[in-house]
């Protein structure tokens, strides 16, 4: 789906910006590096809780996030995208926290379902954080109990349309 350049959104940039000659075209490296940077989101294989049976059906056959280069790593260092499926208790919050480390930078992160996003079911629980922004800076929070595979699927595009607007040297250093 997302095979050429341009077949994006109409008001993302375009990785192509002219052809200089046929076989020859200009582009701007912040969009040239943008481009195989979205188009190569490799996403952890992990998860905590029940969101997890969703992500592992977003990795199938029916939704096939394949198709946008998205394929999962088993270890963060391969890793750029950490989708934290499911609640979080107080004692995975450091194990969580260290495989975000172990990721390769710069990454990103998708707070998947009710629980990441604030606690969900276990909002009076003491054993629950309230929302795993507490512990990771989240770029996208993905609403819903648990949400179905083709949320997940429109929350990662959406995070390959935020990553083709970001300068990528302001983004390695962290600003
Ligand atoms: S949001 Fe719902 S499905 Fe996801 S971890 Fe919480 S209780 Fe389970």
């Amino acid at each position: 789906m997302n095979a050429t350049p341009n077949a994006v959104s109409a008001n993302s940039p375009k990785v192509v910006e002219a052809t200089v000659y046929p076989g020859a075209i200009a582009t701007r490296i912040d969009h040239a590096i943008n481009w195989f940077r979205e188009s190569s989101l490799w996403y952890l294989l992990f998860a905590t809780a029940c969101c997890g049976i969703e992500l592992m059906q977003t990795g199938g056959p029916r939704t096939d996030v394949d198709r946008f280069g998205m394929v999962f790593r088993s270890t963060p260092r391969q890793s750029d995208l950490l989708i934290v499926a499911g609640a979080v208790t107080y004692k995975m919050a450091d194990r969580v926290r260290l495989l975000w480390a172990q990721m390769a930078d710069p990454k990103y992160v998708i707070a998947m379902g009710s629980c990441a996003n604030c606690g969900g079911l276990f909002q009076r629980s003491y054993s629950v954080v309230q929302g795993v922004d507490q512990i990771l800076p989240v770029d996208l929070y993905l609403p819903g109990c648990p949400p179905r595979p083709e949320a997940l699927c429109d929350a990662m595009i959406q995070m390959q349309q935020k990553m083709r607007q970001e300068h990528w040297l302001d983004k390695m250093k962290g600003l």
